[in-house]
């Protein structure tokens, strides 16, 4: 066995067991030192120039402390506020044309989307939900995660993945050697489905434009699918996420890269082990592959 595989198989058994520790003591975050093993590849001259939280990662991943198999618990990440970047939105909320935005000369950008959509009612869980789950993370990602649908803990702070499932993600995207900020998390469907079950094909077809014009706008090298339902809805063709999970496809221009939902792993925590070379072959998508 290489010492790289060696190393992720005690991460993986590390991460695990502090899994299992979360679930029986209701830790709040948890926080996992950087793999130096998995961020190694990532060289610094593979990352675009200096767009503050992109360079950061490497730097971080070198400062990283020394090389210590126990994850830590730590402080809850904030994550970063989207800033405005690109091209206008297609308008497609119901409103008043009149105060579209506060930014006109900036129509085409994230916060503008988000604006645009801030009163969302094209369809049910317009009526249920407490907060629209938009996005959150860099403006400029290489990585972009696709999730299903925002759950109770994301519906109430109105950020994606901040629940069990959202400490998992966050857990397997620093043990890639990266922090939240550096990549773009949001989910097919913006409000929640109520008691969790899967958004509906309607619910799915309102927030579309608004998941494609996201993509558009962030044009991530790689996109990363969790579970079945955001695969389906890039590749409606699928099989289950079992079979096609660690199998690239592209999505127009884009490359998917599907994998395991976190709550599904939170369920299934051999699973972790399966799918961690699908996070190891992101990383190499994302940031190595030319
Ligand atoms: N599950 C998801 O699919 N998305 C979230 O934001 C949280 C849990």
């Amino acid at each position: 066995m290489s010492a790289d595989s060696h190393a992720d198989r005690r991460l993986l058994a590390t991460l695990e067991r502090e899994l299992e520790a979360l679930e029986r003591s209701g830790v709040r975050w948890l926080s996992v030192a950087p793999d130096p093993t998995a961020a190694a590849p990532v060289e610094r001259s593979a990352y675009r120039p200096p767009e503050a939280s992109e360079a950061a990662a490497p730097a971080r991943a070198a400062a990283a402390p020394p090389k210590n198999d126990k994850p830590t618990l730590g402080e809850p990440q904030v994550p970063m506020a989207s800033r405005p970047s690109e091209s206008p939105p297609q308008p497609a909320v119901a409103g008043d044309p009149g105060e579209a935005s506060p930014h006109p000369s900036a129509l085409d950008t994230l916060e503008s989307l988000r604006f645009q959509y801030r009163d969302c009612q094209n369809c049910k869980l317009g009526g249920s939900r407490t907060h629209l789950v938009f996005g959150v993370g860099s403006d400029r990602p290489r990585l972009m995660f696709i999730g299903e649908g925002p759950g109770a803990d994301e519906d109430e702070q109105g950020l994606p993945f901040v629940g069990r499932a959202g400490k998992l993600l966050t857990g397997l995207i620093e043990a890639m050697g990266l922090v939240r900020d550096d990549v773009y998390i949001t989910n097919v469907v913006k409000c929640r489905p109520p008691g969790n079950r899967n958004p509906e094909p309607d619910e799915v077809a309102s927030c579309r434009p608004i998941l494609q014009r996201q993509i558009e706008l962030l044009n991530p090298r790689l996109i990363v699918t969790l579970g079945n339902v955001p695969l389906k809805v890039l590749r409606p063709e699928a099989g289950g996420i079992t079979r096609e999970r660690g199998r690239p496809f592209t999505y127009q221009r884009w490359q998917v890269l599907p994998t395991f939902h976190p709550s599904y792993l939170l369920r299934n925590p051999s699973a972790i082990e399966t799918c961690w070379p699908d996070f190891r072959k992101a990383l190499q998508m994302a940031y190595v592959e030319e």
